[in-house]
């Protein structure tokens, strides 16, 4: 996938113009998250269950060597190949060199946020082999060439219209129509034919539990079940931080998963895999790979700040809160994680150099904090990236903070040591403003604070100031 995550602002302010985009901002996030909202009231505690979610992936977090360790000893007891990817060239020639050796030509995928990551599809069409993703929103956005515009529904902002005109171009209907059903069935029945008969299938990877070393997966279309169950070799590529201790944990982390992402208690398929298909079985693969991805997922594991990223469970319920994500939308954020959720994960696992204006793009409002269900406090995890970028983390990658940032902060600074000198610089700070208000504001300012004129005005400052006014109201108390 193409990382556009530099061109945050041009991105940002394209998608602040497109008369579509801000309809469809307007009705989705809010329809999700008042889903969201009633789905949780269907838990006997929904606080309870809240908080139990963000232990359960507290707990995952701070064990996560011990509980992959373990994973794996499972996976691999189950029958299934497990192989640690370093970072994406080792994961994508890994799955390319084993469809290679089998002389799959094509393979099916599902929903996917790490393969989007990894740049997958694309890997794999360099080596000549066609990829087919089968959820419907991946679906219309691959055949788009667009990256998906929410986790929960990659497409739901293209037209329908946009969608009947790609169909038709790419042969999946025969006669125009914007009947969203008759488009659905028409994709779904496209896809049938290359699950007919399909080699190879790859799907990503909800949730790994630890002491059964059992993949799962959630969806509601049924086309990750087809990708698992249809093929003689299937790879679930998985992020490593999607273990979770026990089934039992895992249980309630669907639950909390599902109703955070669309409102429902449960998907309507649920997958769990231990293994592939046993001597007794009719259906399922008869090789599994598990393919655990680092990259850079250990780096970031290593500071207890940056750790706390790797916690998301993709749920998407922080996207539908966010006032930043309600007006520009996932395109933006330019990697697989849009909303807070690629605020806090993209410079993890990116470093700093190209996601300045993604860590600045938050009002710390505090909302994605208070619905996350895995406990991740985004706010203070952004401070954290501001500051590690202003003083020029190596570690991260941070730029440093340039010399007017700097002065700035020393002039404050100094004058914040003493209160006569904090007096003083406010004298002359409110006198040198005021040079430049027309009326009762400003409106610019020669070197004045970039990006803040050019969409608002400074209210011109009072001529004097409360303690000024307090003394003359009463002199006793100054
Ligand atoms: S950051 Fe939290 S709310 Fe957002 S997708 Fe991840 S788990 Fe869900």
């Amino acid at each position: 996938m193409n990382i556009t995550t530099d061109k945050f602002k041009e991105t940002a302010r394209q998608e602040l113009a497109n008369a579509h985009t801000q309809k469809f901002l307007q009705i989705l996030p809010l329809r999700l998250a008042s889903r969201r909202d009633s789905a949780y009231q269907s838990f006997p505690d929904p606080v309870a269950a809240h908080r139990y979610g963000q232990s359960i992936r507290d707990e995952s977090i701070q064990r996560l060597p011990e509980l992959l360790q373990v994973f794996e000893t499972n996976a691999i007891a189950n029958g299934a190949r497990v192989f640690w990817a370093e970072d994406s060239r080792a994961a994508n020639g890994y799955i390319v060199e084993l469809a290679k050796r089998h002389g799959v030509s094509y393979v099916t995928k599902g929903k996917s946020m790490v393969t989007e990551e990894l740049g997958l599809n694309e890997a794999l069409t360099q080596a000549g082999i066609e990829t087919w993703e089968t959820d419907l929103g991946e679906f219309i956005t691959q055949l788009l060439h667009r990256p998906p515009f929410h986790i929960v529904g990659p497409a739901l902002n293209i037209p329908v219209e946009q969608i009947c005109d790609i169909f038709l171009q790419k042969g999946v209907i025969d006669a125009p129509t914007t009947d969203p059903v008759a488009l659905g069935m028409a994709a779904r029945r496209f896809l049938r034919e290359k699950f007919r008969d399909l080699q190879m299938g790859i799907t990503g990877v909800n949730m790994a539990v630890a002491e059964t070393g059992t993949v799962i997966n959630v969806e509601n279309e049924g086309n990750i079940r087809l990708n698992k169950s249809s093929p003689r070799i299937l790879v679930c590529v998985m992020s490593l931080e999607k273990v979770v201790p026990t089934l039992a944990d895992a249980m309630h982390m669907l639950r909390v998963l599902c109703r955070s992402a669309t409102g429902q208690a449960a998907g309507a398929y649920i997958s769990l895999d231990s293994g592939p298909k046993r001597s007794d079985e009719i259906d399922g693969p008869e090789e599994l790979h598990i393919v655990i991805l680092d990259n850079g997922r250990s780096a970031a594991y290593q500071d207890p700040k940056t750790r706390e990223a790797l916690r998301c469970i993709r749920c998407g319920a922080c996207l539908n809160t966010c006032p930043v994500y309600g007006k520009v939308g996932g395109y933006p954020y330019g990697w697989a994680y849009s909303g807070p959720m690629g605020q806090v994960l993209t410079p993890a696992l990116q470093g700093l150099g190209n996601t300045g204006d993604l860590i600045r793009a938050c009002t710390l409002c505090h909302r994605c904090k208070i619905i996350c269900p895995a406990g991740i406090d985004h706010p203070s995890l952004l401070l954290y990236y501001r500051y590690k970028d202003v003083v020029g983390d190596r570690a991260l990658g941070g730029s440093g903070a340039g010399w007017r940032e700097r002065f700035v902060h020393t002039l404050l600074s100094v004058a914040g040591s003493d209160h006569r000198l904090w007096r003083l610089f406010a004298k002359v700070a409110r006198l040198a403003a005021n040079r430049f208000r027309s009326g009762d504001r400003i409106h610019s300012m020669p070197n004045g604070p970039r990006g803040w004129f050019s969409s608002r005005d400074l209210p011109a400052l009072p001529a004097k100031t409360f303690r000024e006014r307090w003394a003359q109201m009463d002199p006793k108390k100054n």
